[in-house]
């Protein structure tokens, strides 16, 4: 049985980036990876330009009172046409190029107009340089201004479009197919019968590869049977990166998966890890296919896919900093558990008197998946008799936020209905 940091290793070890594709640039590019570098192809600014709306000046005339000839006015988006000789200035905008002879901008605030095309300047110290943006100080052409494997934000997908790229090379989403296993599910939509349940795990854990970054396909529920599950499995295997499976994958007599995943020609890498919940996990591989076998329960699966799942899917879509991103943090309430295994407990980031801290949730345990929605980190309990008092520094793994999932990762944007009024009061 491999210790987690181990299993994780060998997740990693057959985990490549997928390959690069050209796309549009748009919101679309969001979260994802940038494959390739991106180089300025002008300068920015590509002239020295105002920071203010004022007036074009050199320096050296501006003695506090001194009046100087207006020669020009130079409004954005306009090449000045003259240069400014000594006692002599122009009117200027925001973003407008410095004039030729100039060298610093005196603000409107700081000038009162004179007669005959005269201003005087009332700002009592002009400095060379003053409210200029020299060329070139933003970026250079030829610089790698976004580098390759940069995650794109807002201010990324500006910076692309000020350099002109319509289109960028991109690391490929990974494509993942989740079938939840168990003769005792039903659909979200219908009513259990006796002994049955509805399924938890293929929402969740859609919307946990969605939301780090796959572009996921629900296959729904595969009856115990193995006919049904070499059917699925095999059609799985053959369109996705990544095939999450939960349930089944125990040492049951219904426990199907593993031997399923034999026959289909699936290398088991490993089966079983020391920690708790989670320690029925297998991985396996077929080709560059990964495969995971995610315990049934669902706070199981939940865990199995932020320890090894999420980190995958990250180096996948390319991200070198894949996580899981361990941090210590203080408890704000005493923890004592004894197990053989290391144990990871849902809790609760909070702002404590001392900064941050971490409160362990109230939970049931492996199927209680309600005490784990308030969770946005798990406190890692060693093996054998864990103590911890109040305040005391524990190892945490932090769950990220959710992001707003990409709409063509959903396949659809439109809300069912509009709910009228507020939702929260
Ligand atoms: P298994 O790993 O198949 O032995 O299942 C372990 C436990 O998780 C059992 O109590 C199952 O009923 C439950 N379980 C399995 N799959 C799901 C699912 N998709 N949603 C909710 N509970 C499940
Ligand atoms: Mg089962």
């Amino acid at each position: 049985m491999l210790d987690v940091a181990d299993a994780l290793a060998e997740v990693l070890r057959h985990t490549t980036p997928r390959a690069a594709a050209t796309v549009p640039l748009g919101p679309a590019v969001l979260g994802r990876i940038l494959a390739i570098d991106v180089i300025a192809d002008r300068d920015s600014p590509p002239f020295a330009k105002s920071l203010r709306d004022g007036y074009a000046v050199r320096a050296a005339d501006c003695q506090i009172t001194a009046e100087l000839l207006v020669v020009d006015e130079i409004p954005a988006g306009v090449m000045p046409q003259k240069t400014i000789g000594p006692g002599e200035t122009a009117r200027i905008f925001t973003g407008a190029p410095i004039p030729d002879g100039a060298d610093a901008v005196v603000m409107q605030e700081d000038t009162t107009p004179s007669d005959s095309g005269r201003v005087r300047i009332t700002d009592p110290i002009v400095r060379p340089g003053q409210y200029v943006f020299p060329r070139g100080r933003e970026m250079r052409a030829g610089e790698v201004v976004v580098p390759a494997g940069t995650t794109l934000n807002a201010a990324s997908i500006g910076v692309l479009a000020g350099v002109g790229r319509a289109e960028i090379a991109v690391v490929g989403w990974p494509r993942v197919s989740v079938l939840a296993t168990g003769d005792e599910l039903v659909d979200v939509g219908r009513s259990p019968g006796p002994g049955q349940i509805r399924n938890s795990n293929g929402p969740m854990l859609t919307a946990q590869a969605t939301d780090a970054g796959a572009i996921v396909t629900d296959c729904g529920i595969v009856r115990d049977d193995p006919t049904e599950l070499r059917a699925r499995i095999g059609a799985a295997l053959t369109e996705s990166d990544v095939v999450l499976l939960a349930g089944g994958v125990s040492a049951g007599t219904y426990d199907l998966v593993p031997g399923v995943l034999q026959e289909l020609g699936v290398e088991a890498r490993f089966h079983r890890v020391r920690m708790k919940p989670g320690k029925p996990l297998f991985f396996g591989t077929a080709g560059n296919v990964l495969v995971f076998g995610l315990p049934g329960n669902p706070v199981s699966g939940f865990v199995c896919f932020e320890l090894f799942v999420r980190p995958a899917l990250r180096v996948l879509a390319g991200d070198t900093k894949r996580g899981p991103n361990a941090i210590q943090l203080p408890l704000s309430e005493a923890i004592a558990e004894s197990n053989d295994r290391p144990t990871y407990r849902p809790a609760k980031l909070e702002v404590a008197e001392v900064g941050w801290a971490v409160r362990p949730l109230s939970w049931a345990g492996a199927p209680d998946l309600r005490g784990v929605q308030d969770a946005d980190a798990l406190i890692v309990l060693p093996a054998g008799d864990a103590r911890f008092d109040r305040g005391m520094p524990v190892e945490v793994v932090l769950i990220p936020p959710p992001q707003a999932p990409r709409l063509d990762a959903l396949g659809r944007g439109e809300p069912h209905s509009i709910i009228p009024g507020r939702i929260l009061a």
